[in-house]
């Protein structure tokens, strides 16, 4: 079924080995190429490929495709289409570049018209978001975070090992790598003050997260079992969570995050599916105590993905700030979207559903400046010798994920954005 992932497959494109896109990613975005024109593309090395035109060339005869169903600005109306047509397309394009296929290989006009340096296009937001549930499946930065705040013996909330805590968060302010975000206003309330004040966000952090985007589900009133899960998991994007951690700390009571979360994320812009991503499952976390019926799930749903964060003062050097994994999450997305929809709870083609930070046993692992400076209490030093503890403006933050199994590497490219002063 999945013959694009055939690792024995090599292309007639040129790739670099270290490459983030070898034939056996195939992820799917959108593009702007440089004539204005916008379709949806995927990527091969340094290639961006328009299937909008492979599409109108007859490259995908044979598969049930609306005659329009590249040429959109988004990744929706593809991704309703369900995982078995998706893989269909992904398999031809495989086919399409493989080394022993010289169909578009030794067609000069028609490589023309389909191949685009990635230089040369930009890339856009590649899906309506319609929702956004933010998770906080990560029991190291649960514990971090209880910690600091509640003390060791009383971290873990009681409902933390028993059930995938979330909330919905704001789809309107997700933004796509290369954008940059304005440093918030708000409120806060200083520890030694009596009474609020506003101004710009003083303590700005990254959250390192993943995020998985879905399939059409089930009606309202329907729930999705954790067997049915991974029909309804189209593909991940790495996923920057900005935290205005003032701003949430003083506002957050009793009804949770608002202005402290809602002001951007930023997310890849390359969607990787997890078709793709099959060669990089690994065991599934012990959870201790075992998990209601309806949360638990026999296959292992976890994946193998290298995560980096990076911060890059003004002018100066990336320096790397922090290194975790995907498998490292307590709960799987599997059990996040059946407990999501356990109340019945519909979801939609391109709803976004993000992981939470992702932190790891060790410091170095912690995903988020409030865990690496431990609230303040201590610095970063960067590569150019200068400290931090919260983001400052003119820093860009880069996260990257990547997998390799030893035999075999793909990733998913970068999520950056740049901090800008606020406009007081
Ligand atoms: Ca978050």
């Amino acid at each position: 079924m999945l013959t694009a992932n055939d690792p024995n497959r090599k292309s007639w494109l040129d790739i670099s080995e270290n490459s983030d896109f070898p034939i056996h990613n195939l992820p799917f975005g959108v593009f702007m190429a440089k004539d204005d024109h916008i379709t949806i593309g995927t990527r091969i090395g340094d290639y961006a490929i328009d299937l909008g035109a492979l599409h109108q060339l007859g490259y995908f005869e044979g598969i049930i495709l609306p005659e329009d169903v590249f040429l959109q600005d988004t990744l929706n109306d593809f991704i309703t289409l369900g995982k078995p047509t998706c893989r269909q397309v992904r398999n031809r394009i495989a086919e399409i570049f493989d080394a022993n296929n010289s169909a578009l290989q030794g067609n000069a006009e028609q490589r023309d018209i389909i191949l685009f340096a990635v230089e040369e296009v930009q890339m856009l937001m590649p899906v309506f978001i319609q929702d956004y549930t933010d998770f906080y499946s990560s029991r190291e930065h649960a514990f971090n975070v209880g910690t600091m705040f509640r003390g060791a013996d009383n971290a873990l909330m009681p409902n933390w090992l028993h059930l995938p805590v979330g909330y919905h968060g704001r789809s309107s302010s997700i933004i796509v790598s290369g954008e940059n975000i304005r440093r918030p206003m708000g409120q806060s309330k200083p520890a030694d003050a009596d009474a609020p004040v506003f101004g710009p966000s003083k303590l700005l952090d990254f959250e390192l997260e993943m995020a998985f985007i879905t399939t059409d589900g089930k009606a309202l009133g329907e729930c999705i079992t954790t067997e049915e899960a991974e029909d309804y998991l189209f593909g991940m994007v790495v996923f920057n969570d900005w935290s205005a951690r003032d701003l949430q700390a003083w506002e957050y009571v009793p009804l949770g995050p608002f202005l402290g979360k809602n002001f951007a994320s930023s997310m890849s812009a390359w969607v990787v599916t997890f078709d793709a991503l099959e060669p990089y499952r690994v065991e599934k976390p012990a959870q201790d105590p075992e998990p209601l019926p309806y949360l638990q799930c026999a296959k292992n749903t976890s994946y193998d993905i290298k995560l980096e964060v990076y911060i890059q003062p003004e002018g100066g050097a990336e320096s790397l700030v922090c290194e975790s994994n995907h498998k490292y999450l307590y709960w799987t997305m599997v059990q996040q979207l059946a407990h999501h929809t356990v109340n019945g709870c519909n979801i939609n083609a391109g709803d976004l559903m993000a992981s939470g930070t992702i932190s790891g046993p060790n410091p170095s692992n912690y995903g988020s400046m409030l865990e690496l400076s431990w609230r303040g209490a201590k610095s970063i030093t960067l590569s150019d010798g200068s400290e931090r503890k919260f983001i400052q403006d003119g820093d860009t933050v880069i996260m990257r994920a990547f997998c390799d199994n030893g035999s075999q590497r793909m990733g998913f490219g970068e999520v950056r954005s740049k901090v800008l002063p606020a406009k007081e």
